[in-house]
């Protein structure tokens, strides 16, 4: 081909080209596979739509070097077995109109080819009517030759080195007991939707749970709660309204905790977290109003044309067709539920539960009158209501509760922390007698900032603010000499949830530094022994917990700078002066503000939040003569 001079060439100017199969599923698997868990979700999944009674994970090293997933489904032919590394091939979706209809989990056809671009997969398989079964390895989505292998009914899939030949995206994992934790409890989420399917997770060898098939919905929550905390679950009302069905468990208010880790929501056996459900399960509840969040294993069975699950590449977000219908049902479920309950009619007693396609028809609709519900309100008296600070406010997420009332209200049966007063004696190292002379105490404002008036003018001083300047000095100032410690009359256990444990490692040496006398006590579960003297907690497992939470979700991150302690410090100060009782406090500021005026920095918190605002005299009377 000769070019005219001058000219671009034909072949300079064709910049788009196809991607190859393999790049394009290695760009999809970013969407599907962000960790070895999605691998997880995606492998048992197809599981599930084979129809498998049992399923069988086993990892390795957080299933970065090895994940296997073994059902007993109903297998594939050879033909099917040469197309599932295919983009876009599925079994499961043949038309447009099949979209609006889904039954199953999958129907992508994504996930398998995602999977196999970035790892070594090998699949053995074999259909009951089979005689042999059928062997398909393939590296990085170069397929091998398909071999005849002897195997039993069911599917085999083994992934290796996952994100061998893509580092960037191995870069991103956490460590192994992390990614360990999250296919824990990415598999509890595919053994709460499924309780007549066994599930065996198997991690470095050892057996983590061996779940057997169930009719009984409670007897498979209590494979992870524990019998009594399954029985101390009130069975929600099966309710069905405008083509939604509800039911599930939940537990009443005096049972809650402060983080969510034990709601679950399952929106046609697929596990889903959204507002607008979150929002009526609150409303049912007739509010939170203690920022506690109640046990909840809420199951939703909407007819598949009224909801569209293919608005998430991992569809975890879901689009309702009409969310106020949904939202009613969950709403009139809940709220008769606890109305029966506080009636003193809930029957508490376990009960076997049909199973997941068959729900008891349409039960009446339940009055829900202004005296329903609310038990929580009656066994909690209800928090003084109290604003939070604007800052405060923005740094909490969206649905975080305002600043939390007073624990000590809340009865908690399994709890036995020691009691301490809410706010204490303020310990006054040494007297500031010219500093005191110097303020008088004027008055509180809102019961948030309490006014001093001094020579040189008024102060308004964040009660909030200043108890966390004060709280993060303390905590640095634990780097300087030890601590004394409060120990505790009974050691306070935090059971952690899997996702955690990697997080809850991380933290410890840090809760030790800050003060506290913590010991892993078997796998699980952390005991807290003691708590420094200067953060009086009355509920230290949820303290601890809810800690642990923020960061394991990501809302905090921990640094892994020259000195993590400090913002750490940072966190744990904000995170306990949010949640104090400042009633103590607002009643004598005198001595939080000596104490604050000792600090090294006393006019902001560590955030950078103001603790103290002036009003100079200079300046009031500036104002006034401008008049
Ligand atoms: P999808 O599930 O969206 O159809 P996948 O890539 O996950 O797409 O799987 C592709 C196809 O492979 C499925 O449609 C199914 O026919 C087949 N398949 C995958 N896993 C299994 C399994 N464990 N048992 C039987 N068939 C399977
Ligand atoms: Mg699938």
């Amino acid at each position: 081909m000769e070019d005219t001079p001058g000219q671009i060439s034909e072949t300079e100017q064709q910049t788009i080209h196809r991607m190859d199969d393999v790049l394009a599923s290695q760009v999809a698997a970013g969407e599907v596979v962000e960790r070895p868990a999605s691998v997880i979700k995606e492998l048992v999944e197809n599981s599930i739509d084979a129809g498998a009674k049992t399923i069988r994970v086993e990892i390795q090293r957080g299933g970065v070097a090895c994940m296997k997933v073994t059902d007993d489904g109903k297998g594939m032919s050879r033909t099917d077995l040469a197309l599932c590394l295919q983009r876009h091939a599925t079994s499961k979706l043949l038309n447009f109109e099949d979209l609006f209809n889904i039954q199953q989990m999958g129907f992508r056809g994504e996930a398998l080819p995602s999977i196999a671009s970035v790892a070594h997969v090998r699949i053995c398989t074999r259909r009951r009517q089979d005689i042999e079964g059928s062997l398909l390895v393939c590296h990085g989505g170069a397929e091998e030759e398909i071999s005849a292998t002897g195997c039993p009914v069911g599917t085999e899939i083994e992934v290796r080195d996952l994100f061998y030949n893509t580092p960037v995206r191995r870069k991103f994992l956490k460590s192994v007991e992390t990614e360990s934790g999250h296919i824990e409890h990415q598999l509890k989420l595919h053994a709460l939707a499924f309780p007549e399917v066994r599930f065996i997770f198997i991690k470095e060898g050892l057996v983590v749970f061996d779940v057997p098939a169930t009719h009984d919905l409670r007897q498979r929550i209590a494979e992870f709660t524990g019998r009594e905390a399954a029985e101390r679950l009130l069975r929600i009302r099966p309710f069905s309204s405008m083509g939604v069905q509800v039911r599930g468990y939940l537990s009443p208010l005096t049972e809650a905790r402060r983080n969510r880790r034990q709601q679950f929501v399952f929106l046609n056996a697929r596990p889903i977290e959204d507002k607008i459900i979150s929002r009526a399960v609150r409303d049912g509840f007739g509010g939170f109003p203690t920022g506690l969040q109640p046990d909840l294993f809420l199951y939703l069975e909407v007819e598949p044309a009224l909801v569209d699950v293919n608005v998430h590449p991992a569809k975890r977000e879901v689009r309702f067709r009409r969310p106020s219908d949904v939202s009613l049902a969950i709403t009139d479920a809940v709220a008769a539920t606890l109305t029966e309950y506080a009636r003193g009619q809930a029957a508490p007693a376990p009960m076997a539960e049909p199973s997941r396609r068959i729900i008891p028809s349409a039960a009446p609709v339940f009055p829900v009158s202004g005296g329903a519900a609310p038990v929580s309100r009656r066994i909690i008296p209800s928090a003084p209501h109290e604003a939070p600070e604007p800052a405060a406010e923005a740094e909490q997420a969206q649905e975080a509760p305002a600043p939390p009332p007073p624990l000590r209200l809340v009865t908690e049966p399994r709890q036995q922390d020691l009691e301490l007063p809410p706010a204490p004696a303020p310990h006054v190292e040494e007297p500031m007698p010219e500093e005191q002379s110097r303020f008088r105490h004027m008055g509180v404002i809102r019961g948030q900032y309490a006014l001093f008036e001094s020579p040189e003018g008024l102060a308004l001083l964040s009660v909030r603010a200043a108890r966390e300047r004060i709280i993060f000095e303390r905590l640095m100032e634990v780097n300087k000499r030890p601590v004394p410690a409060q120990r505790l009359l009974q050691p306070a256990l935090v059971e952690l949830d899997a996702r955690d444990v990697g997080v809850a490692k991380d933290l410890q040496p840090l809760l030790m530094q800050a003060g506290f006398m913590i010991e892993s006590f078997g796998a699980r579960t952390l005991r807290v022994e003691a708590i420094p003297i200067f953060l009086p907690l009355n509920k230290v497992e949820h303290f601890i917990m809810e800690l642990i939470v923020t960061y394991s979700s990501g809302e905090t991150r921990l640094r892994r700078d020259s000195n993590p302690f400090r913002p750490f410090a940072m966190h744990l100060a904000a995170q306990y002066a949010r949640q104090e009782d400042m009633a103590a406090w607002l009643e004598d500021p005198m001595p939080l503000l000596l104490d604050l005026l000792r600090c090294e920095n006393p006019y902001c918190t560590a955030r950078g939040k103001p603790t103290m605002i002036p009003f100079p005299l200079s300046e009031i009377q500036r104002r006034f003569q401008a008049q």
